[in-house]
C-alpha cells in the first residue's frame, strides 16, 4: 500500500556546516533502501557498510553549507560521491550516467547522517529492505551480536 503521508526529514554532516532536507511526497517510496557492502562504499565511507536510500534528486535539498559540498568521481565510472570539505562526512551519491526509463534522476543519501532522533526511529520508508553486494560483506555479524548481547545491562 502506498504511504498516505508525505515525509520530511533533516540531517547534517559531522561538523554541522552542511545541512539537508529530504522531502518525500505522499504515495512515494524510495527506489531502494539497502545496506551496501561493496568495496568502493566501504573505502569511501571508511566503514564496514553504508546504509543508503535512493530517492529522486528533486527530493533532497542542501539547506546550508552548499559551498562546502565537494563532489568526487573516480574514473572511469564511479558514482559522484559528495562530501563536506570541512569535516569529510559523506553527503550523497549521484549517478549522472544512470537514466531510468521513468525519467527520474536517482541519487542516494545516507540515513546515518539524519538527525539523531530521526535515526533512532527511522521512518519505515527508509529502513533497509535488503543488501547490496552482500558477497563483499566484511562485517562479522556473529561477533557483533555476541558483543552487543554481552554489553546489555
Ligand atoms: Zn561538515
Ligand atoms: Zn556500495
Amino acid at each position: 500500500m502506498p504511504p498516505t503521508k508525505s515525509l520530511h526529514v533533516t540531517g547534517h554532516c559531522y561538523c554541522g556546516a552542511v545541512t539537508y532536507r529530504v522531502d518525500m511526497p505522499a504515495g512515494k517510496r524510495p527506489r531502494f533502501a539497502l545496506y551496501c557492502h561493496c568495496e568502493s562504499c566501504r573505502r569511501a565511507h571508511a566503514a564496514a557498510l553504508s546504509q543508503v536510500v535512493c530517492v529522486d534528486t528533486t527530493m533532497m535539498t542542501i539547506t546550508a553549507g552548499a559551498e562546502l559540498v565537494t563532489e568526487f568521481s573516480k574514473p572511469p565510472r564511479g558514482p559522484v560521491r559528495a562530501f563536506c570539505s570541512a569535516c569529510g562526512t559523506r553527503m550523497y551519491n549521484a549517478f549522472p550516467a544512470w537514466k531510468p526509463d521513468d525519467g527520474t534522476t536517482p541519487m542516494v543519501f545516507f540515513t546515518n547522517t539524519l538527525n539523531q532522533a530521526t535515526m533512532l526511529e527511522l521512518p519505515e520508508r527508509f529502513r533497509p529492505t535488503g543488501h547490496n553486494y552482500s558477497e563483499e560483506c566484511v562485517l562479522d555479524l556473529a561477533r557483533l551480536e555476541e558483543l552487543l548481547a554481552a554489553s546489555q545491562p
